[in-house]
């Protein structure tokens, strides 16, 4: 996974981080008024934002990459200075965007990318310099430029990018690129990127007509699902909720919006505010689209008096929040702006809560291997250093009964030591897909701040009012994050149980259409989404739409196939299973859907 601590100071990190200066300096060569912005190295490369008089083509990143590799080949050192706020503006007197960074360092609270720090801190402004680019910058960097490999470095794409993210403020041109230790792990990298092209749910989510953004129209970060993806998100729904009904869970709706004074008591116009869209007004009172359901299952919680006989609870709620992200990172269904989460809030007595982690985790397995994923990793956050609320003994039961239920799963794990929430420690579930890439799906957070704020108590056996435990959960995350994750998973080829359309009769001639349709109208009442292509293509057309369309079995049909109650079988992955009377093909679909199988 990606360990910001561990990258920080890898190899990687350096050459990466050098690179960017490298692309800065070969930039303003070639366009001497060229601004420059930021330029930090990400999970698998860098990248570096410009203001340039012209907008920038494929052949200019070939001429930037060129340069580069001139200058990496004079294997220029770093020289590192620090300077006084007034020194550092008077250097970059010409970039209006350093001044920018300079002024939010010399002010504190921000470090040198313009990114957030603890408040109060101020940070030495400092450059480095190598050949004759000089670069606000706080380091590290590698020892010398003869470090960057020049065959395993390459510039990827030119984006739009808004300054601080910002879309009321200038719009740059972002040119990404990467940078390996070896050229053999570029090859690789550059597979897996082309490999996940392939596989971008935005992409596939237009081709198989899933779902669609419309930022013009509709709005940036809201989605419309289409009714094939909205067939699979029922589909989805269907099986949780009643996977969750068998399993104990009550199943609660709660509205959109709630109070202000609801949002004061839960501590979120506190701590989340940021996240949270500006009140309505109804009658003079404000309220807030939810950013989170738990203050509604709170409510429910306190609607009766609890006793300790009635533990645990269990209530799930399919609900949709809000949230504010700025622009600049909404992404498909991957970062958006309204969710649907698949939340639940367990409330369980101490002596029940070893168990109830017990539960939880393995029901969230039991589920996301219902999906087909077989790779977990988890990740437990503990009791972070600075402030946090509940007590030694809580934190510590808790956290023991989160390691205790993974070592029971016996799945691998990794302890982020300090990295829990102020209010409670929690089990991150992360899922690889298809082509390795991690996930995070599933979260188990236990929650000791809610329960005081909102003094939930029990009537316990001692016949005294006690704090019961908390734990919130978001099993698949949200139905959009998670179905842009199945639909790069499965590169838009369901599983049979998913797909929109399972079977497809191709009929070879008009006179086996009449055919094609009898024998669809079976398989639907069967309980098959099925349908016949009537249309006039040749049927290699056909057999290819269909493949493309990654419609599970393709039904052949043509005289002979009339003549035996047959059907000539192809599947998408290309697998030729020849002429099947109808009924056995039938019966073998089925099964499928019932193992939740793909072909
Ligand atoms: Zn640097
Ligand atoms: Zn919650």
């Amino acid at each position: 996974m990606f360990k910001q601590a561990d990258y920080l100071n890898s190899p990687l990190y350096k050459i990466r981080h050098s690179a960017a200066h490298v692309m800065a300096q070969a930039v303003l060569e070639m366009f001497p008024t060229g601004k420059i912005a930021i330029g930090p190295p990400i999970e698998d490369g860098f990248y570096y934002d410009f203001d340039l008089p012209r907008a920038l083509t494929p052949e200019d990143l070939k001429a930037i990459e060129n340069r580069m590799r001139n200058i990496i080949k004079k294997r220029h050192t770093f020289a590192r200075r620090e300077l006084s706020a007034a020194e550092a503006k008077a250097l970059f007197a010409d970039q209006p965007y350093k001044i920018e960074l300079i002024e939010g360092l010399e002010a504190g609270g921000l470090d040198d990318n313009g990114n957030p720090l603890p408040a109060g801190e101020h940070p030495v402004i400092s450059t480095f310099k190598h050949d004759t680019f000089e670069d606000l910058c706080k380091g590290p960097h590698v020892e010398n430029l003869g470090k960057i490999n020049p065959r395993a470095l390459k510039l990827l794409s030119i984006a739009g990018a808004y300054w601080r993210g910002d879309e009321h403020r200038q719009q740059l041109q972002r040119i990404y690129g990467t940078a390996w230790e070896k050229p053999e792990e570029l090859k690789i990298y550059l597979r897996r990127l082309e490999e996940a092209k392939k596989r971008d749910h935005r992409k596939l989510g237009k081709e198989l007509g899933l779902f669609s953004t419309d930022a013009d129209n509709l709005g940036g970060g809201l989605v419309l699902w289409h009714p094939k993806g909205g067939l699979i998100r029922h589909l989805t729904e269907e099986f949780c909720k009643n996977e969750h009904l068998a399993n104990g869970y009550d199943m609660v709706y709660s509205p959109h919006i709630g109070k202000s004074t609801l949002w004061e008591t839960s501590g979120h116009l506190g701590f989340y505010k940021e996240n949270m869209y500006s009140p309505i007004d109804i009658d003079g009172q404000e309220y807030y689209l939810k950013p989170m359901n738990c203050p509604f299952h709170i409510l429910m919680y306190k609607s009766e008096r609890r006793s300790y006989r009635d533990f645990p609870f269990r209530f799930a709620e399919w609900g949709t929040v809000y949230r504010y992200e700025r622009s600049g990172v909404l992404h498909g269904l991957l970062r958006v702006r309204g969710f649907t989460q698949d939340d639940a809030h367990h409330f369980c007595r101490q002596d029940q809560m070893p168990e109830e982690i017990d539960f939880v985790l393995n029901f969230c397995l039991h589920i996301l291997r219902s999906f087909g994923f077989e790779t977990f990793k988890a990740y437990l956050s503990t009791q972070p250093p600075e402030k946090s609320v509940g007590d030694e003994q809580q934190w510590r039961a808790a956290e023991a009964a989160l390691e205790a239920a993974l070592q029971r799963a016996d799945i691998p794990y990794e302890i982020d030591e300090g990295g829990g929430a102020f209010y409670g420690p929690k089990i991150d579930l992360k899922i690889n897909d298809a082509i390795g890439r991690e996930w995070q799906l599933s979260t188990i957070q236990f929650d000791f701040n809610l329960p005081e704020r909102f003094d939930l108590n029990y009537i316990g056996q001692d016949g005294r009012e006690h704090r019961p435990y908390m734990v919130h959960r978001a099993l698949l995350g949200s139905m959009e994050r998670f179905f842009g994750v199945l639909v790069e998973h499965f590169a838009g080829a369901f599983p049979v149980w998913l797909s929109p359309v399972q079977a497809i009769f191709i009929p070879i001639a008009d006179r086996h259409i009449a055919y094609a349709e009898k024998m669809a109208a079976q398989l639907r009442a069967a309980g098959l989404r099925v349908e016949v292509d009537a249309g006039s293509d040749r049927m290699g057309n056909k057999i290819r739409k269909a493949q493309k369309q990654k419609i599970p079995y393709m039904l052949i049909v043509g005289d002979k196939e009339v003549e035996d109650g047959a059907v000539s079988v192809r599947l998408r992955n290309g697998q030729d299973l020849g002429p099947q009377p109808v009924a056995e093909l039938q019966a073998l679909i089925l099964d499928t859907v019932a193992k939740k199988g793909t072909v």
